[in-house]
């Protein structure tokens, strides 16, 4: 039996399409959500990311504000900017777009953004509430990435997961989310001893690795998920290569992310989901 993929894509539009009404009802009554996105410097792959999420908004009617300060500010600046921002009413969520420049504190920054707007759901508020499993903003690419699981009916309860990757943006809140819907849950690193063989447990395997096909056939068991967030340049320096062997992925698993066009498009769709609960919650109690 060959693969399922699961489509991304189809399942970003079906969040957006739920966010329509929402956005609206917010229109009619108040105000429309609305987003701000601090892009320091010209890092052109940001460009590109924080253009899609501008242009987003637009198309959802979401109201957003580029701020762009230069290369060369200083934290207490950035400081000076969010602060701003979080003073703000008509603004929900405040995105700064990785990466900053060294002389930035990212951790300042990351205390920095009011954890009501922290559309990120970075803020160390945000991740002792998904510690606690207590409603809160989610990482965008995790809360999408189950958002695809629970769309597509792939069971989680009682399933072997194995996230490889420990980052503080996709591997350990994936794993959270993934133990808060009842997978034993496997997380693994760089300094893995048997990562093969920890792989092959998983019935839902998540590469965010960052490394191009690592992953190959010896890694997966046949017939399990398997979720590619790997968005690595291909060897030419164009086109996206994922963490996963495709071809291993195809033939082994029994559904699996493509790259592109598998996590890619989910984590927008969450950015504009985490801004509209923001932007309720924020006129709910205003
Ligand atoms: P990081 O570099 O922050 O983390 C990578 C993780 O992979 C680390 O935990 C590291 O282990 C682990 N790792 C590195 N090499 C190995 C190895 N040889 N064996 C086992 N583990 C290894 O990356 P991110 O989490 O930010 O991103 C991961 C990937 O996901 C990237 O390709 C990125 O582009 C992509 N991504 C895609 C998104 C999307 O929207 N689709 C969003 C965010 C990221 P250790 O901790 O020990 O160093």
């Amino acid at each position: 039996m060959s693969a399922k993929i699961l489509d991304g894509k189809w399942v970003r539009d079906q969040i957006l399409a739920e966010l329509k009404p929402r956005i609206e009802r917010m229109k009619a009554a108040h105000r429309p959500p609305g987003l701000a996105v601090i892009l320091v410097g010209h890092d052109p792959a940001s460009e590109i990311y924080v253009r899609s999420k501008i242009k987003t908004c637009g198309d959802l009617g979401i109201y957003s504000e580029k701020v762009t300060p230069p290369e060369t500010i200083s934290t207490e600046d950035l400081l000076g900017i969010i602060e701003g921002l979080n003073q703000r009413n008509e603004i929900d969520g405040i995105l700064v777009q990785a990466p900053l420049p060294k002389q930035i504190d990212k951790r300042s920054i990351l205390l920095g953004v009011s954890p009501d707007k922290d559309v990120d759901g970075f803020h160390p508020l945000n991740v002792g509430c998904l510690v606690a499993d207590i409603p809160a903003p989610r990482a965008c690419t995790p809360a999408g990435i189950l958002e695809l699981l629970r769309r597509y009916e792939i069971p989680i309860a009682g399933k072997n997961a194995v996230v490889v990757g420990r980052s503080d943006i996709v591997g350990k809140p994936m794993a959270l989310l993934l133990l808060h819907q009842h997978a034993t849950v496997t997380i693994c690193h760089s300094k893995t001893a048997n990562l093969p063989g920890e792989c092959r447990r998983a019935d839902i395997l998540v590469g965010a690795i960052g490394k191009p096909a690592l992953l190959t056939r010896d890694f997966i068991k046949p017939g399990a998920t398997v979720i590619d967030v790997g968005q690595n340049r291909g060897p030419d320096g164009k086109g996206l290569v994922g963490d996963v062997d495709p071809e291993a992925m195809k033939e082994l698993s029994s559904a699996y992310t493509p790259v592109p066009g598998g996590v890619g498009p989910l984590t927008i769709a969450m950015l504009m989901s985490n801004t509209v609960q923001a932007a309720e919650q924020h006129l709910c109690c205003s």
